[in-house]
């Protein structure tokens, strides 16, 4: 009931090889019969980029990138700046992912620098927050929260450029979910950060919720206030399996 159009965000995270491609061409073929409802996003490894957005060209399907580097070009071996991505065919980029705050030690101000990195470069940041198993049990999550966003959130964030994503590290991959009363709790606290920094453009903000989502839980979670949308990681992998997810919203 939001008028907020929502989005869904597959995140594929290092998985997917040429091979995958038929799978996102059912997900093209599907797109069709959700783009009434949804902008649907899929976020491939960096190698499938440039093939998804060829594909993809003229579809209702848009193709983004998981991480980038801060700078925009020079001497960092391995790493993808975001004009690569964008000129590889990305339009927006996941920045601040729980698995990249864990595995690459991110902190929220390298957060902060990469989304500013996909606006240079003319996409939308996706920006990921969410408290840990033992922050939540500890009763930090809304401290937890208003610290990530005020650290990872550039200065200057619109609601076309960028997306916050609520991922309670404990739900990702793990087939657990906060209740329904608990997202709701939680993204209207979001919200609310949201407006007193960004004022209209934050009531106008997309916040997705990530974690476990899946076919059977999707519309219960999207149809809560607040919500507009998910990142969705695991089932967003088949075709089927993501295109139900916003069938659901
Ligand atoms: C994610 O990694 O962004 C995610 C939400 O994963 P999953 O859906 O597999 O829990």
């Amino acid at each position: 009931t939001d008028a907020i159009r929502p989005l869904i965000a597959g995140n594929w995270k290092m998985n997917g090889l040429k091979a995958s491609a038929a799978e996102f061409d059912a997900m093209l073929t599907g797109a069709a019969a959700v783009a009434a409802k949804a902008d649907l996003l899929v976020c491939p490894p960096a190698t499938l980029i440039a093939a998804f957005a060829a594909k993809a060209a003229g579809k209702t399907v848009a193709v983004g990138a998981q991480d980038c580097h801060p700078k925009a070009s020079g001497a960092h071996t391995g790493d993808i700046a975001a004009e690569m991505l964008a000129d590889a065919g990305a339009s927006a980029i996941i920045v601040g992912h729980s698995e990249r705050r864990a595995d690459h030690g991110e902190s929220d101000d390298l957060v902060r620098q990469k989304a500013e990195a996909a606006w240079r470069a003319g996409v939308i940041a996706i920006v990921c927050v969410g408290e840990t198993q033992g922050q939540r049990d500890a009763g930090q999550t809304l401290d937890i929260l208003r610290g990530q966003l005020s650290l990872s959130l550039p200065g200057g964030s619109k609601a076309d450029n960028l997306v916050v994503a609520y991922e309670p590290v404990w739900a990702i991959g793990t087939g657990l979910t906060p209740t329904a009363k608990d997202v709701e709790q939680i993204h209207g606290f979001i919200r609310e950060l949201l407006i007193s920094r960004f004022s209209d453009e934050g009531a106008k903000m997309r916040i997705l919720y990530g974690g476990s989502v899946k076919p059977s839980n999707a519309a219960e979670l999207m149809a809560v206030k607040n919500v507009n949308g998910a990142l969705v990681g695991g089932a967003s992998l088949k075709a089927a399996d993501f295109l139900a997810i916003a069938k659901g919203c």
